[in-house]
């Protein structure tokens, strides 16, 4: 395994901002990891681990340590029991693999995952989800290195339910000593025809409604979507003409109605099809970014006395 200096992560997340990393490797087994890690406590510098980078800002100067992007990709059908698919699936597997994986054997329960352009261990990291499902319906188990053990070869078995799974949240975000090496994933025999029929219906719903990744470098959405008072959300119930079943509204809605679509600083941009989304129109810098999410949270603030919070992980 290379630890390469001076190296641009930029190119490593799908906003396409950020300066260099002082150290960076990729991993693709546990000897390597462990390598890493050796050579970070051996140096006394900080670690970062990456995945996909698609839920990252990293800083214009950016990170005086370590990165560790995670590539152990393997994915294998496990067993079945009493009519549910166990995958195991390393962290490093990007989720459209893991999508066309469970079409390709008829299994159901990840189409949602359509178009989320992460990978497994930070999906997990975040509880991602869309379309009414999460990560957290279909783990059972992730194994992770515990860096506050001694053998960082032995990896640790954590159930689902101590995952504390939670909207956009875990185990994982509270303590940074886990790296997330594999998973089971639980999911149940379908039909072919159909799983392709939602996975379809998903991506083109996407299509609709965010700006195409493509054409226009994002993070995805900003802001997790809060809860507000009964008056916001009737606000946006009749403005909408739905009904909501909790007392969240979408964080996009709120941005919109401050009237912030399209508003520029530098090269970032409030996305005209996704307020809940700033796209990168090439030279943005994460400066312009942080100077537009602070923009946003007061003009919310003011506007409805709701308080955002970033749902995109800020390494700055
Ligand atoms: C166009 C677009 C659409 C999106 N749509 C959705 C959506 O519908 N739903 C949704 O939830 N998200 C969505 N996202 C956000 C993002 O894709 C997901 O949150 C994704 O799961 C992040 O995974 P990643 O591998 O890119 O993580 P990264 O961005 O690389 O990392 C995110 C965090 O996870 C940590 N991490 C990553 N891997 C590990 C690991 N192995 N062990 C420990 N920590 C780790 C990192 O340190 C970091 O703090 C979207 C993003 C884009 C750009």
């Amino acid at each position: 395994m290379e630890i390469k200096k001076s190296v641009p992560l930029k190119e490593m997340t799908t906003f396409k901002i950020g300066g260099p990393a002082q150290y960076f490797c990729a991993v693709e087994n546990i000897d390597d990891l462990a390598e890493a890690q050796q050579f970070a406590v051996s140096n006394k510098i900080k670690t970062f681990i990456l995945g996909g980078g698609s839920n990252i800002l990293f800083s214009d100067q950016g990170f005086n340590g370590l990165v560790i992007k995670i590539q152990n990709d393997a994915v294998s059908l496990k067993q079945e029991i009493s009519g549910k698919y166990a995958i195991q699936s390393g962290a490093g597997t990007p989720l459209s693999k893991l999508v066309a994986f469970s079409i390709k054997n008829s299994l159901t329960g990840l189409e949602w995952a359509v178009g989320v352009p992460g990978l497994v261990g930070g999906a997990i990291y975040g509880n991602a989800g869309a379309f009414g499902s999460e990560m957290k319906d279909h783990v059972s188990i992730v194994r992770t290195v515990d860096r506050e053990r001694s053998d960082w070869s032995d990896l640790v078995e954590i159930s689902c339910d101590d995952c504390r799974f939670s909207y956009r949240n875990s185990l994982f975000k509270e303590n940074k000593d886990h790296i997330i090496w594999d998973c089971e994933i639980n999911l149940s025999k379908g039909t072919k025809l159909e799983i392709e029929r939602k996975v379809l219906e998903y991506a083109s719903h996407r299509k609709k409604e965010q700006p195409s990744l493509a054409k226009f470098p994002s993070a995805g959405s900003v802001f997790k979507n809060p809860v507000v008072s009964e008056d916001v959300r009737k606000a946006f119930e009749h403005d909408r003409e739905v009904k909501c079943r909790t007392n969240k509204v979408p964080a996009g809605w709120l941005i919109e109605r401050c009237g912030l679509k399209g508003k520029r600083i530098g090269d970032a941009v409030i996305s005209e099809k996704q307020a809940n989304f700033i796209i990168n129109l090439g030279k943005a810098t994460a400066e312009d970014v942080i100077i537009l999410i602070s923009l946003i949270k007061m003009k919310v603030r003011n506007e409805f006395g709701v308080q955002l919070r970033e749902e995109i992980q800020l390494v700055i």
